[in-house]
């Protein structure tokens, strides 16, 4: 135990995209002992915590507080009197109607010592990926952010009404939408002309974005026909016309469609963010955990028998991931490898192997028979022992070309993959609120522990009119054996590939 008291970082975590979070408050992240966080706060950004930080999560969703910001305000002290260093996350920006100031006072008199990462408004960003801009030089000099919050029937309320009917500043209010009818009928009744234009930025600058836009007169009924709730910023000004020229975001040719990615969670990172540029709102339902083999002693015994082998033989990024994992653990490091020949499967872990400072001698473009006989074709394999660490299960097309050309092969199994059950639930949820507009497929046993998720459920039923990508032949024949029939199968069999053909998919239906 230390008597000394940590410090509390009131950090704005932005308004939604990952990508707007400053370099200060993601150094504050990776450096805190403590992380609290809310609604608001993006969990992407909890993976630059470190492993050991306690991360707690906060609340706070409308009127429904899961700690009272009486409760919050304690936590925050009694974390620092502990010694630790507290990250404390924000939507937005923490004193931008985020009772950041109210913190900051509360550690004040509790003599904790305090810092304020600003972060990026909402108020700010929502409209901006509308592409509405707040002030622009032929509509606006001035921009007012209100609460929107305040009963506007309130007695002694604080809101001037005449002041903002008057005046031609952009009105930004933040939580606004449940007072959206008061808030609109405030501000003709105070002589606003009711052909203002107004815009509701839903989750701005994440894939969820919604925007609806609208005269002072008009918007009420359209956000009721859209059924559109909190959070989102209402932006009131002429700014918002310019929305029609100016929309970028939403412009993206896969925004608003939501794809389900069911590789397993270690793997799916660039399938994901490939996909999130094009605008696509991707749900992680990993069908797959990959896990060391239940009986780790072959591999073993390979790594210890390495000097009897020629060449090795990478499958996959796994493959790599595990087999070094094994030999460091082992006490050993790559100079046992270094009379080997190296070969890789595929460009990707090609590039996973380089990591560990070895440069694959030949790389076989895919799994099918020619495109190892091709590779190899130059390369004296006749006699050498060759070993081959991968999947359990996995699939015999390379081992059996090499054997056929006179080599000496040795499979390992160096990991496996088994079904993961966690998303199921939610999956099904989605499924049957037609919630999903495609479903990628990246490998065979995504296809078939995708279909043992719906277990009893009529799975065609439930899959019409959602989209099913599959990365290539082999991962298409299982599906149909298992009767859902591809409607997507990429050119090229890889993650890129599969993007290609969803994009090319979309774009042929626009
Ligand atoms: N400190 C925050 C605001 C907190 S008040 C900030 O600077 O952004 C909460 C309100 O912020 C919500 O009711 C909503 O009006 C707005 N808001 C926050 N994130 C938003 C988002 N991604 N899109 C639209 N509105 C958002």
């Amino acid at each position: 135990m230390t008597n000394r008291t940590g410090t509390v970082y009131l950090i704005g975590a932005g308004p939604g995209d990952p990508g707007l979070l400053t370099i200060k408050a993601k150094e504050c992240i990776e450096a805190a002992d403590v992380v609290v966080y809310d609604y608001l706060a993006s969990p992407f950004l909890l993976d630059y915590a470190k492993k050991d930080a306690q991360i707690i999560y906060v609340g706070k969703k409308g009127g429904d507080h899961t700690l009272t910001q009486d409760k919050i305000n304690l936590l925050l002290v009694d974390k620092a009197k502990e010694g630790l260093d507290v990250a404390r996350l924000k939507g937005g920006d923490p004193f931008v109607f985020g009772r950041g100031g109210e913190e900051a006072q509360i550690l004040l008199s509790d003599d904790v010592p305090y810092e304020v990462v600003p972060g990026v408004t909402s108020a700010i960003a929502a409209p901006a990926y509308a592409g509405i801009p707040v002030t622009h030089r032929d509509h606006t000099s001035f921009v007012s952010f209100i609460t929107g919050h305040e009963n506007p029937q309130k007695k002694d309320s604080s809101m001037q009404w005449d002041v903002y009917a008057k005046s031609d500043a952009t009105l930004v209010f933040l939580m606004g939408v449940k007072n959206l009818g008061n808030i609109v009928k405030n501000l003709m009744d105070h002589g606003k002309p009711s052909d203002t234009p107004i815009a509701l930025v839903r989750w701005g600058t994440t894939a969820k974005q919604q925007t609806i836009t609208g005269t002072l007169e008009t918007i009420v009924d359209r956000v009721k026909k859209a059924k559109l709730k909190s959070p989102a910023i209402i932006v009131i000004g002429h700014v918002v016309s310019l929305r029609e020229e100016l929309s970028w975001f939403d412009k993206r040719p896969l925004f608003g469609k939501r794809i389900v990615i069911t590789r397993a969670r270690v793997q799916a990172s660039s399938l994901i963010s490939k996909l999130s540029k094009l605008g696509a709102y991707c749900i992680e339902i990993p069908t797959i955990q990959i896990a060391p083999p239940k009986d780790i002693g072959p591999l073993k015994e390979s790594i210890k028998n390495i000097n009897a082998f020629d060449w090795l033989i990478f499958t996959s990024v796994n493959g790599v991931k595990f087999f070094f994992d094994t030999l460091f653990d082992m006490g050993k490091d790559v100079r046992v490898l270094g009379h080997l020949k190296f070969a890789c499967i595929g460009p990707v872990t090609k590039e996973r192997l380089q990591d560990f400072g070895i440069i694959s001698d030949i790389l076989p473009k895919t799994y099918r028979a020619e495109s190892v006989i091709d590779a190899f074709s130059s390369v004296k394999i006749k006699n050498k022992k060759v070993l081959i660490p991968r999947a359990k299960k996995a699939r015999t097309i390379l081992p059996e070309e090499l054997i056929k050309m006179g080599a000496d092969v040795d499979e390992v199994t160096a990991y496996e993959t088994q079904l993961s059950t966690n998303g199921k639930d939610e999956l099904i949820d989605l499924l049957e609120n037609k919630g999903i507009d495609a479903v990628t497929f990246t490998s065979s046993s995504t296809v078939s522990n995708f279909m043992s998720l719906l277990e009893n459920k009529d799975a065609k039923k439930l899959l019409n009119n959602v989209i099913t990508a599959s990365i290539g032949p082999i991962t298409s024949d299982t599906a149909r054996s298992l009767d859902i029939k591809p409607d997507i199968e990429a050119d090229e069999y890889t993650i890129q590939g599969l993007v290609d053909s969803l994009l090319a998919h979309y774009e042929s239906k626009q």
